[in-house]
């Protein structure tokens, strides 16, 4: 990680990936097309974030961030600036990995329930 030229830590962006992602960006397949694609893991995800550069407190806000990433990024951006920081060292209500879990819950609740209720009507 490094300090950028804005005063925040970020991860060091890797030149050929940011290339590519021009490259392929001109063509229609840009980092909006990658994250409403399907095929791609959350560890992918992650490793994509940090490849093109990604502040710290961005990475704390990315959904597909395990808790544990952005714990060892935050340790890792504290060699560099000790007051460094992401949402989630304050255990943030909306990106940590159990708010996650529960915003998911919730939403899967929903069609789950109009379902039943129609099995029940007939
Ligand atoms: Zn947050």
């Amino acid at each position: 990680m490094y300090m950028r030229s804005d005063g925040r830590v970020a991860f060091v962006p890797n030149s050929i990936v940011r290339d590519l992602l021009d490259f392929s960006q001109a063509r229609g397949f840009g980092l909006n097309e990658i994250a409403c694609a399907h095929q791609y893991s959350r560890e992918e995800r992650c490793q994509l974030a940090q490849l093109i550069g990604y502040s710290l407190e961005g990475f704390h806000e990315l959904y597909f961030v395990y808790d544990k990433a952005a714990a060892e990024a935050t340790h890792a951006a504290r060699q560099i600036d000790p007051a460094a920081s992401g949402c989630r060292d304050d255990n943030c209500p909306i990106h940590s990995d159990g708010a996650q879990a529960d915003i998911a819950k919730a939403i899967h609740s929903i069609p789950y329930n109009r379902k039943r209720k129609k099995a029940s009507v007939r």
